[in-house]
């Protein structure tokens, strides 16, 4: 086993993800993964840096495939002992012209954006040495989506005594009423996408109060956010924030000096908080 830290960065064959592993090549000081659900895909993307005078390494990571996130979690606790960062920013949405059913659509969304990505969590947190720092790359729009919530959703959302089983709760309710035709009479807005972000960064502020209750010492800060509007595949040409740009915010919250204590638990967007 290496001495050596080590940075893993989801769904990084290309996107902002991408973008994040260049600057953390750049900046950070120990190894840092591309990690891609699909193997050439993540090689094409190695070479791609390499040309450009960087070495990441590579990890094959399906967040949607359980026995994945399990192999790489063995993988980085035996190779390096731990993770120092760990960035959250593989994610999926559906085109808006995509006739897709709305009910596959938002199972599809929630299963990828929220589970996948609790499932991350629930097998990397063990893992985050002191020190560590943990991004979730949310979304402004699940803040929207959460102020088109119901009263009460919006209050629970918001409240400092949720619990992640409430929350999958919530997900869960949010999946089994769009396929009863009844969302909307159950407080919810028209968006898939919305809800899986507002559960996200949800899920984010419940698990950063978890990590201050239980490993108070340790000095881990997690943090969701928001990249800004990115020309990438998901949010086609026409975005203002080029793919290094979007990386800006993750990468700032990822490198947060040693010895910071903030911020911890926020959404964070062009580096300063979020109301929520
Ligand atoms: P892209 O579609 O360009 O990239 C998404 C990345 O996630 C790809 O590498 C994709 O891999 C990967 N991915 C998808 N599903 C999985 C999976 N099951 N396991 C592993 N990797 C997976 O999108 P962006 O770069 O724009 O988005 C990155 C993140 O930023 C997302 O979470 C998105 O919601 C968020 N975001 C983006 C905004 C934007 O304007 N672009 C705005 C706000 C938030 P593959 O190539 O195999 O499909």
């Amino acid at each position: 086993r290496t001495m050596t830290k080590v940075a893993v960065v989801t769904g990084s064959n290309k996107g902002i993800g991408l973008a994040i592993v260049r600057a953390l090549c750049k900046q950070f000081e120990g190894d840092v993964f591309i990690t891609a659900r699909n193997t050439g895909r993540g090689e094409d993307a190695v070479k791609t840096l390499n040309s450009e005078g960087l070495q990441p390494k590579f990890q094959q990571l399906d967040i949607n495939d359980l026995s994945s996130i399990t192999q790489a979690a063995a993988f980085f606790k035996a190779t390096y002992g731990g993770v120092d960062i760990l960035v959250n920013n593989a994610g999926i949405a559906f085109k808006v012209a995509d006739t897709t059913p709305f009910e596959v659509q938002a199972e599809v969304t929630l299963e990828t954006n929220f589970f996948a990505t609790r499932d991350m969590l629930t097998h990397f947190m063990p893992l985050m040495n002191p020190g560590g720092r943990v991004v979730n790359v949310s979304s402004f729009v699940g803040s929207r989506t959460l102020n088109k919530c119901s009263t009460d959703l919006q209050a629970r959302f918001r409240s400092e005594d949720i619990t992640e089983d409430e929350l999958v709760g919530l997900m869960k309710r949010f999946v089994e009423k769009v396929k009863a035709g009844q969302h909307k009479e159950d407080g919810w807005p028209e968006t898939a996408y919305g809800v899986s972000k507002t559960g996200l960064t949800t899920l984010s502020m419940i698990l950063a109060r978890r990590l201050s209750k239980e490993r108070p010492h340790d000095n881990i800060l997690l943090n969701a956010c928001c990249p800004g509007w990115v020309r990438t595949d998901m949010a086609g040409d026409k975005a203002p924030k080029s793919p290094d740009e979007g990386a800006i915010t993750p990468v700032y919250l990822a490198l947060l000096p040693p010895g910071a204590s903030q911020p911890h638990g926020c959404f964070v967007s062009d580096k300063e908080v979020q109301p929520w």
